[in-house]
């Protein structure tokens, strides 16, 4: 298909339907992008100031808070000082960045973790909202998945930064042929419904849930038929294929513009890899369900934050000698009004670099120091699936039953996996059968599951991060290749 044809006559109607102004929005961020540092002060602060008196005076959690601020906040402020392009970056204006009214007001509110939301989600909820909204569950690569609202608002401003990643990647319009390296839902009526997606929006797709020899070579076929203008995917969905057209000795395919690399981190030796055989620049992409597209680079292989629709924090944070600022990363969202994430623990680190970007846009430039893990399970036959797998599954479980539940899927030996659950009862046995089930499918009959229901979940990740997924076999050595 043209990508003209998907834009234009099937994609624009659609998102008209759906009341997502995902079009508008990427206009007016191809303009934003070129804002100066002072243009983008403000701009945060205007929505930050939205946010604190309108909407989050009425959600429940946070309105012993708010009712102690409100008396004291002050105007929006605009920073005149910081208009010209010759400004000089350091720690002192970052910090300004931080607190859009000079007076740190947002540090008054609590930090917000997932287990806050989980455990009371209603509290969170900006119930006077009548803009449409629907569920969504978040990917869990950055901790528990939990489901929560998102409103049409929320989900054109992620799609607008999503296209906005994919111009700067090689000029990629929307609608352009594409070649996904992605999960796909468990349940045969989602999967449907994701099909259907990927034809309409012009692209094929190769699962991670099956990275076998024979789910690579059917895909590489495909590839050449379809002759794509990207690869869009999971970094080890992405290296596995490139491991296996090396190993068959296959020339990448012409035509190609770019690759992008999403959802985990694209370590500079994977990059190496992608880009050397694939002949073609790889961009990173960062990003969070809950959260939308974070991050993108852009042309001078810069990773630029997404300023329109969140607001970075840094906490626990240590400076280098080089002026890079490094800490957790601390969110809020100006853009899901259905339910504001308030100074949200994403889970990551994130530094933020000193420098100002050769691309002349003045979006600040981070890198991710320490973030997810790109786990696979490796079945005694040597099969490798994605350990994305148990989200799938635990997101399956999360709509039947969006209960307070937890889990964490452990690869302990070759042929077992210890699997930990904080579940009701009840939802027990649902829960053990649906994913023997779908290991059974996925994994085949060698592996054997080991449920424990129990409160205390392993801690298993890097520093005691949460992890859905653990392999604790000998990994893969990518850098063999
Ligand atoms: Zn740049």
């Amino acid at each position: 298909m043209y990508p003209w044809i998907a834009r234009e006559l099937i994609y624009r109607p659609l998102q008209y339907l759906r009341k997502e102004p995902v079009f508008k929005i990427l206009e007016e961020y191809q303009k934003s992008q070129w804002f100066s540092w002072g243009q983008i002060l403000t701009h945060q602060a205007e929505l930050a100031h939205h946010l604190q008196s309108q909407i989050i005076p009425q959600i429940p959690a946070y309105q012993k808070n708010t009712l102690n601020l409100l008396s004291s906040l002050p105007a929006v402020q605009v920073f005149p000082q910081l208009q010209g392009s010759s400004f000089n970056w350091n720690y002192d204006t970052f910090s300004k960045l931080l607190s859009p009214f000079g007076n740190n007001w947002l540090t008054a509110y609590p930090l917000l973790s997932k287990q806050q939301i989980q455990s009371c989600l209603s509290n969170y909820i900006y119930t006077p909202h009548k803009e449409p909204w629907s569920y969504e569950t978040t990917s869990g690569s950055s901790g528990t998945p939990f489901t929560f609202p998102v409103t049409r608002t929320f989900a054109a401003h992620f799609r607008a930064a999503l296209y906005r990643g994919h111009q700067w990647a090689g000029d990629l319009p929307i609608g352009a042929k594409e070649a996904r390296i992605y999960g796909l839902p468990v349940s045969s009526s989602a999967r449907n419904k994701e099909f259907l997606k990927d034809f309409l929006m012009n692209r094929i797709r190769l699962s991670v849930l099956d990275l076998s020899d024979r789910a690579l070579e059917s895909f590489t076929q495909q590839l050449i038929k379809w002759n794509p203008h990207y690869l869009y995917g999971y970094v080890s969905g992405l290296i596995s294929l490139t491991h296996f057209l090396i190993k068959k000795g296959r020339k990448p395919p012409q035509g190609l513009k770019s690759l992008i690399a999403t959802s985990e981190v694209l370590h500079d030796f994977e990059k190496s890899i992608l880009e050397n055989y694939w002949q073609v620049r790889c961009y990173n992409e960062y990003g969070a369900s809950e959260l939308g597209i974070l991050a993108s680079e852009c042309s001078a292989g810069s990773l630029h934050w997404n300023f329109e629709a969140n607001l970075l924090e840094l906490e626990n944070t240590t400076i280098h000698q080089d002026g890079q600022v490094s800490g957790e990363a601390i969110i809020t969202n100006f853009t899901n009004e259905r339910m504001p994430l308030l100074r949200y623990q994403l889970g990551d680190r994130l530094s933020v670099l000193p420098s100002l970007c050769k691309c002349g846009r003045r979006s600040p430039c981070i890198s991710i120091s320490e973030g997810r893990l790109n786990n696979m399970v490796i079945t005694p036959e040597g099969k490798k699936v994605s350990g994305w797998l148990f989200y799938y599954i635990y997101r399956d479980l999360l709509q039947l039953n969006p209960g307070q539940s937890r889990f964490q899927a452990i690869q302990t030996k070759p042929n077992q996996i210890d699997i930990y659950m904080s579940i009701s009862a009840d939802f027990y046995t649902q829960a053990v059968t649906l994913f023997k089930k779908h290991c059974l499918l996925h994994l085949g009959p060698a592996i054997q599951l080991k449920f424990h229901n129990t409160s205390e979940l392993p801690q298993t990740g890097m520093s005691g991060k949460y992890m859905p997924f653990i392999s604790q076999l000998k990994q893969i050595d990518l850098k063999s290749l």
